[in-house]
């Protein structure tokens, strides 16, 4: 999606790998996930509301240990407010799902497959179900709100792909994809075919074929749009005045025929 959105942007991501600062919504997103991680990791009678929240400190040192940076971004004067927006959300998540009504088959699975043609895909699946019925459904989270019509092709983007990696290492195509919001309270969900899954895998094969031939020559253009607001990428952008570095070559060391990057990966980003 990077790639689609933005060529330019998806080089300085993926290739040159220039790290982005973690933001507060960011690090909220990854306290609430660990939360909910550590949460369906416990008996189902367990996961009541107070025991989540009791699992929300012991999350955040868990996060702040592995990034050291964060303390830039959640002051000590700040950690209160912060902690209490992840508390908001996991109360929220409550009023959407009821946990101890059933037990995960996984949780942050990551999950891989290589396509025929080769190209890999990768990525990490917050929460696999299946029902005693063999039916399965990919679950989601997302601590930002439910997407408007034009980040839509985003989110739907996303799902197609779990449910392509679930078709090709499982060999059955997910009943549901579902995309959990808790900033309002929104329940996305997507029954996807076998048909649309196979054209969407197709669609992930040139697109990588768009990406190895850029990745030959280093020309991934800028692509000016609304997103840009986001972008850090700003200040090395020439659409704002800014000056790429030189590029650096395919991560492989010049050579495509065997990249280290996947699609995947700028995906899971
Ligand atoms: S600022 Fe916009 S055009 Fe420039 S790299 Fe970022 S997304 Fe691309």
């Amino acid at each position: 999606m990077d790639f689609k959105q933005c060529p330019l942007k998806y080089r300085f991501r993926a290739i040159d790998r220039i790290p982005e600062p973690p933001s507060r919504n960011a690090l909220r997103g990854t306290v609430v996930h660990a939360v909910l991680e550590d949460l369906y990791g416990l008996p189902a009678a367990q996961r009541q509301p107070v025991r989540a929240e009791s699992l929300i400190v012991p999350s955040w040192a868990r996060v702040a240990a592995e990034w050291p940076e964060v303390t830039e971004v959640i002051t000590d004067a700040e950690l209160d407010g912060f902690l209490g927006e992840v508390r908001t959300l996991v109360q929220t998540y409550y009023r959407l799902e009821d946990p101890t009504r059933f037990d995960p088959e996984s949780r942050e699975a990551r999950v891989e497959v290589e396509l025929d043609d080769g190209v890999l895909l990768r990525g990490f699946v917050d929460r696999i179900d299946v029902a005693p019925t063999g039916q399965l459904r990919v679950v989601d989270y997302k601590t930002g709100r439910a997407p408007g019509p034009t980040q839509e092709t985003r989110a739907l983007f996303q799902l197609k792909f779990y449910a392509l990696v679930v078709l090709r290492t499982r060999g059955i195509v997910p009943t549901q994809l579902r995309l959990i919001y808790l900033a309002d309270e929104q329940i996305l969900t997507y029954a996807p075919d076998e048909e649309e899954l196979l054209r969407f895998e197709r669609t992930l094969s040139a697109l990588w074929e768009a990406i190895l031939d850029a990745g030959r020559t280093g020309d991934f253009q800028p692509n000016r749009g609304w997103l840009c607001a986001y972008c850090d990428y700003k200040p090395l952008c020439p659409e704002f005045g800014g000056t790429p570095p030189p590029y650096p070559g395919w991560p492989t060391g010049g050579t495509t025929e065997s990249p280290d990057e996947t699609l995947a990966d700028a995906v899971a980003e």
